[in-house]
């Protein structure tokens, strides 16, 4: 199937999750996660209406923003950034979805003021179970990093960002979702302000994600096809 038909599909599912739920699909922002397929399926999803991407790989990016820099689309990292890599990330993203560290933090703030950048939208990434990921900050310290990031001027903090688990079962994830939305919440009054967004759901359990209240998914395989490496 072509790009677009498989948005056009992706679509539907979005929908029908949302409206089970009562929500709206036209809330729920859809992030084409390009990484490892070329500048021009980035260009096909954009011609079928995707307005944001999502690379994990600063210097994959590096090279494929090149092709595709007339796009005027909204450009996140969603995988882990590495300390020596956020000055070019601060030039080349929009949104750092997978702020983990208040030094990594601190890194990027002076990394877009250099750069004379535009402010850049963050989400903190939360690692709820041991065997998830490596990456993300735990939930006991999320107030700390949310407090430091917020003392930051050139980072706009916006929300949360979570990879649960793999599940055959997407019913599995569930937990997680719903977790990382309570976090939210509490973060939300502690700080008093408001964290609108909640990053979560992959391309075999986003309409589990939508129920639980996402505002941003993250499909790759499921607009672009299988992925040739890991
Ligand atoms: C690759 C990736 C995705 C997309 O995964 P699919 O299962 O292909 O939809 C989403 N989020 C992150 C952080 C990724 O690295």
């Amino acid at each position: 199937m072509s790009i677009a038909a498989n948005i056009e599909q992706v679509r539907e599912r979005i929908a029908r999750a949302a409206e089970r739920v009562g929500r709206r699909g036209n809330a729920i922002t859809l992030v084409g996660v390009s990484k490892t397929f070329p500048a021009a399926a980035i260009r096909e999803g954009y011609a079928a209406g995707v307005r944001h991407f999502g690379e994990n790989r600063v210097q994959e990016w590096e090279t494929k923003h090149a092709q595709v820099a007339d796009l005027d689309a909204t450009w996140h990292l969603v995988g882990h950034l590495q300390s020596n890599k956020t000055r070019r990330a601060a030039r080349l993203f929009h949104a750092i979805d997978s702020l983990d560290s208040p030094s990594l933090a601190r890194k990027l703030n002076d990394a877009v003021a250099e750069a004379e950048a535009s402010r850049l939208t963050v989400l903190l990434e939360v690692r709820l179970s041991p065997e998830s990921t490596k990456t993300g900050v735990e939930a006991a310290e999320l107030p700390r990093l949310a407090e430091a990031v917020l003392a930051l001027s050139h980072l706009n903090l916006r929300g949360l960002m979570t990879i649960p688990p793999f599940f055959d079962d997407p019913e599995l994830a569930r937990p997680y979702f719903s977790k990382l939305r309570e976090l939210r919440d509490e973060l939300s009054r502690r700080l008093g302000r408001e964290l609108p967004e909640l990053s979560m759901g992959m391309s075999h359990d986003f309409e589990v994600a939508i129920e639980e209240g996402a505002t941003q998914i993250r499909l790759g395989t499921a607009l672009f096809g299988e992925r040739k490496t890991p």
